[in-house]
């Protein structure tokens, strides 16, 4: 068996924890991003100018304050 000194082990341990505690954290903001691009889309209103969140609608979208709806692109 290879004799490895208690305190090399315990420095390889914390890397090794912190890698993965750094992996994990790059890999939850990465997938967040993901999320919020994918499903929340910001809506600007032409008519009233009201921003809000719509992440059910793609391309047609129903404004909460005034209640008309708008396209996309109209901005
Ligand atoms: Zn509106």
């Amino acid at each position: 068996m290879i004799k490895i000194p208690i305190d090399l082990a315990a420095t390889i341990y914390l890397i090794i924890s912190v890698c993965i505690l750094f992996m994990w954290f790059i890999l939850e903001k990465k997938r967040r991003y993901i999320e919020i691009k994918k499903e929340d889309t910001l809506w600007s209103c032409p008519l009233c100018f009201y921003e809000y969140i719509d992440s059910k609608s793609k391309d047609i979208s129903r404004c909460p304050r005034c209640k008309t709806l708008h396209k996309k692109e109209e901005k």
